[in-house]
């Protein structure tokens, strides 16, 4: 079956294996709930969560990504009835007792080693949030709103890419066809940013972002809700909640970060906005006013224009085969670790061209399980992703469950004429992906509760960053790029010229993501609003970012990464930040240095989540 379980070789098997892990899982409470309190308990809570997230991982990637649609509505079925068990055991009274038990016995406590603490604390927190140690009058009261908060950011996220209609009339002849037309009505259903025409892309921008009263109204109740509910179990704002156990830990660091921040970009933001001004006076002398929709084209121009970094120039170089090639070997230099293409059983893969790798280290031998989803399929989804299907943990009986993840890219197929090659774009996400990976094969932790990448979500991307900075070394790249018909090696001014390019702009492409992160902190921050979320938009985009706000039009309500990432936008900033210092100081000189790699390992990348991830930065 799928992933070697034997019940999942057909859709029905996801109801066997989603009865089997409810059944573990009633055991499971009522042995936590009968014992008394120590270490045991913590493995218990951790073996119970293991058991539910098994199957739930699994099915949460099978829902995303399996071809069969039998398959898919299986595996979403398992989800929301796993889901759902979750629930019940969050708001579980006894279960939650037994666990309090232990927290509040300082003798115990202070027996338990520091992985064991955090975790336990790190479960409480999930009780807490659901209002349980509340009376019940107000834990019914946080029940609902955590349902209605489910609801707002569901029909939110759905309104956040829904196009806006306009009358044909409205604009000029000569660009409607740059947009679907339906009757008299045109639809606009993104911000055509990379658009030449500079009308074409100031209409998508005020019409794509007019605003909608509906979403606004759903804006404003979903960051109220979360306000309540953070108020109602102890938190004085959402952010406070939402920061607890993050690198930044609240949000006043975040502030302080982001300032910092936008001070030390502000000279070069200027310089990149008076750069793309004099382009567009070059290319459209009557209107040379820079406007919020010229940044991505502009910039883009830029770019073009100082480095010839055409793809097509870099992908010969860059085949599937070498790029593979080229971490396995960084990868052994650097920790001593080997990939190895293993044979799959029938029906552990979900479509033929998934290969399954095995890590393997010089002297501790198989460390876990990667399988690659490189290729473009119909109905898959286009986004580069790391999923964790099962997590690292220590068994019972002594042995490590070893984790298992996917990786899935949309890469074109080979064809007869040549291997599968890639972009210098897609070759930096597939190390980044496979920075993902390698934080979750090298935790080695206790509990799959912390495993890998289970971490703070501001600690999560500083492993797929850090290798962002070897895809783009020249020593690292030389080793590995080859032409694939001649085995010539990239040139080194290419490299360069590609390093180079990425410089163009970057301080105002940073700096908008500044704005971005400052926007989210303040909407997740002191309830009420001291003002509409559009007045602080305007705000904060002329105070963050220098680009003039535009009269009537809304961005925060295409804001979607609001639900998802409520008050930790800055998390890839911040990750980038940590990264970028990690670099320098490890990496830069020599990135092949094992020592480093080692250390790098041991301070950051064995912990997961297990340890304070601040404490791995100063390690
Ligand atoms: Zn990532």
């Amino acid at each position: 079956g799928l992933f070697g379980v034997p019940e999942l070789s057909c859709p029905e098997g996801f109801q066997q294996a989603q009865d089997k892990a409810l059944q573990e899982s009633e055991q499971l409470v009522q042995k936590a709930c009968s014992i008394p309190p120590g270490p045991e308990t913590v493995m218990i809570f951790d073996q119970l969560s293991d058991g539910l997230c098994r199957v739930a991982d699994l099915a949460d990637f099978v829902r995303i990504a399996h071809p069969d649609f039998a398959f898919r509505e299986a595996a979403e079925e398992a989800c929301r009835s796993i889901g759902t068990m979750v629930e019940k055991l969050n708001t579980d009274v006894d279960l939650c007792q037994s666990l309090r038990r232990l927290l509040s016995d300082e003798i115990v406590m202070s027996s338990l080693d520091p992985e064991t603490r955090r975790v336990a604390e790190l479960f409480m927190f999930d009780f807490e949030i659901s209002g349980i140690h509340l009376d019940e009058e107000k834990r019914k009261k946080a029940v609902n709103l955590n349902v209605r908060i489910l609801d707002l950011c569901n029909e939110f996220l759905t309104a956040t890419h829904l196009p806006n209609k306009i009358d044909k009339h409205v604009l000029p002849e000569h660009i409607r066809y740059n947009f679907t037309a339906e009757g008299n009505y045109l639809q606009v259903a993104g911000l055509h940013a990379d658009c030449p025409d500079d009308l074409v892309r100031e209409a998508a921008y005020k019409i794509f972002l007019y605003p909608n009263a509906e979403q606004l109204s759903r804006l404003e109740e979903l960051l109220a809700s979360r306000n309540s509910l953070a108020q109602l179990v102890g938190y004085d704002t959402f952010a406070h909640r939402a920061l607890q156990g993050t690198m930044a830990k609240n949000p006043e660091t975040v502030r302080q970060f982001l300032e910092k921040l936008s001070d030390q970009l502000s000279k070069r933001t200027q310089k990149d906005f008076e750069m793309m001004t004099k382009m567009k006076m070059k290319l459209n002398p009557q209107n040379s006013k820079l406007m919020p929709w010229d940044h991505p084209y502009y910039s883009g121009v830029l770019r073009a224009e100082r480095y010839n970094i055409d793809p097509g120039l870099y992908c010969p170089f860059f085949s599937l085969g070498a790029c593979m090639e080229g971490l396995n070997s960084l990868f052994s230099q650097l920790l001593g670790i080997s990939l190895y293409a293993e044979q799959t059983q029938r029906g552990e893969v979900w479509s033929e061209d998934v290969r399954k790798l095995a890590v393997v280290h010089e002297t501790e031998g198989l460390l876990g399980y990667i399988y690659c989803d490189f290729f473009q399929r119909p109905d898959k989804p286009h986004q580069d992703c790391h999923f964790t299907v099962r997590g690292g943990r220590l068994r019972e009986n002594g042995e490590y469950q070893l984790p298992v993840v996917v990786l899935m890219l949309s890469l074109p197929h080979s064809t007869r004429a040549a291997p599968t090659l890639l972009s210098p774009g897609m070759m930096e996400n597939l190390f980044h992906e496979m920075g993902h990976a390698m934080h979750s094969m090298l935790g080695r932790t206790r509990y799959q509760h912390v495993t890998g990448t289970r971490c703070p979500t501001d600690f999560a991307e500083v492993p797929s960053i850090l290798m962002e900075y070897f895809a783009n070394d020249y020593r690292v790249v030389n080793q590995f790029a080859r032409h694939y018909k001649t085995g010539q090696p990239l040139p080194k001014n290419m490299v360069s010229r590609l390093c180079e390019s990425k410089k163009v702009c970057a301080a105002a492409d940073m700096q908008l993501q500044v704005f971005y992160a400052a926007l989210d902190q303040i909407y997740h921050g002191k309830h009420p609003l001291k003002k509409s979320t559009t007045e602080i938009l305007k705000d904060t985009q002329e105070k963050v970012y220098g680009l003039p706000y535009v009269p009537n039009t809304a961005w925060q309500l295409r804001f979607s990464h609001l639900v998802g990432y409520g008050a930790k936008y800055y998390s890839y900033l911040m990750s980038r930040a940590v990264a970028s210092m990690v670099w320098k100081q490890c990496f830069a000189q020599d990135p092949f240095d094992r020592a480093m790699g080692e250390r790098y390992r041991r301070e950051m990348l064995a912990h997961g989540g297990g340890k304070e991830p601040i404490l791995m930065v100063q390690g």
